[in-house]
C-alpha cells in the first residue's frame, strides 16, 4: 500500500457557530473537537503523517493540543483565505514520500475507525474517492428572487462529506491548475472534476457530520454519548435501539 498521510484543514473561522472564536476547539465530551478528529488518524496504522493546518492566531493552542495528547504523527501548517489555500497548503507540508492523500475537515469529529478503513478499503483502486450520503430532502436550484429554477432529482443527488482520498500527484496537479486559474471549489474532488479526472463515490455515514451550528455541536455531543453508553452495555446483554449508518 502506498504511504498514506491526511491533511486536516482546520483553518475556518467558525463564523456560523457565532462562538467568537475557532470552533475546532470547541469540546465534545470535554475535549477540543479537533483532538476528535485527530485522534482517529493517530490511531490508524495505515496512517504514516497528519498535517493538521490552523490559522495563523491559533497556530500555537493546536502545538499545545498535539504536545497534550501526544500526538506523534502530527505537522503543524498555517493555513490560508480559502479552505482550498489551506489544503493546498497542507499538501506541500507532506514529506515527499506520501504518495496517497486523505484529507478530512477538522470540524468532522465523529468519523470511526470502522468507516475510515471501509473507506481505505474500498478506493484502494480509484485514483481520486470520495464519501458522500444519499441526500433525504428534496433539493431545488432557486434564483436569487427565490424563484425555484428547477427539482433535482433526489436519487442522483449525493451530500458529499471527508474524507477525500487522492493520489498525491493529481490533487497537487489540481489544486496548482486551480490556483493558477483562479479556480475555487468547496470541496477538492470538484477541482479534480473541473479538470475532467473521474471521482469515485463511496457511501458515508449518517453521524460523519460537519460541526457548523450550535445544534451540530449539541447533535455531535449526543451520538459521542450513544457511542460511550453502548460501548460501556457491550457483552452485558443490552442493546441500543440506535443504528449507526442508518443509510445502510
Ligand atoms: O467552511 P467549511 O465549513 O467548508 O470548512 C470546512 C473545513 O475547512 C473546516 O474544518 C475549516 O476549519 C476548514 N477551513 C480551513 N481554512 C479556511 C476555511 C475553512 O482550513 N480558510
Amino acid at each position: 500500500m502506498a504511504k498514506l498521510g491526511i491533511v486536516i484543514p482546520a483553518a475556518g473561522q467558525g463564523k456560523r457557530m457565532g462562538a467568537g472564536y475557532n470552533k475546532q476547539f470547541l469540546t465534545l465530551m470535554g475535549e477540543p473537537m479537533l483532538a476528535h478528529t485527530v485522534r482517529l488518524f493517530e490511531q490508524s496504522s495505515y496512517v504514516s503523517e497528519i498535517v493538521v493546518v490552523g490559522a495563523e492566531a491559533d497556530v500555537p493552542i493546536i502545538v499545545e493540543l498535539v504536545h497534550h495528547h501526544k500526538f506523534d504523527k502530527v505537522k503543524i501548517c498555517k493555513g490560508g483565505v480559502q479552505r482550498q489555500d489551506s489544503v493546498r497548503a497542507g499538501v506541500q507540508a507532506l514529506s515527499s514520500a506520501i504518495q496517497r492523500i486523505v484529507v478530512h475537515d477538522g470540524a468532522r469529529p465523529l468519523l470511526t475507525l470502522e468507516d475510515f478503513h471501509r473507506f481505505l478499503d474500498e478506493t484502494e483502486k480509484f485514483k481520486a474517492a470520495i464519501m458522500a450520503i444519499p441526500v433525504k430532502d428534496t433539493i431545488k436550484q432557486v434564483h436569487e428572487t427565490g424563484k425555484v429554477i428547477a427539482t433535482l432529482t433526489r436519487e442522483r443527488l449525493r451530500a458529499v462529506q471527508t474524507p477525500q482520498i487522492f493520489d498525491r500527484a493529481i490533487l497537487a496537479e489540481a489544486h496548482y491548475q486551480a490556483v493558477s486559474a483562479g479556480y475555487y471549489g468547496t470541496d477538492d474532488a470538484s477541482l479534480l472534476e473541473w479538470m475532467g479526472y473521474p471521482v469515485q463515490v463511496i457511501e458515508g455515514s449518517q453521524e460523519n457530520i460537519k460541526v457548523t451550528t450550535p445544534e451540530d455541536l449539541w447533535l455531535a455531543e449526543r451520538i459521542l454519548a450513544m457511542r460511550e453508553a453502548r460501548s460501556s452495555t457491550r457483552g452485558v446483554g443490552c442493546t441500543m435501539e440506535y443504528e449507526t449508518r442508518s443509510t445502510r
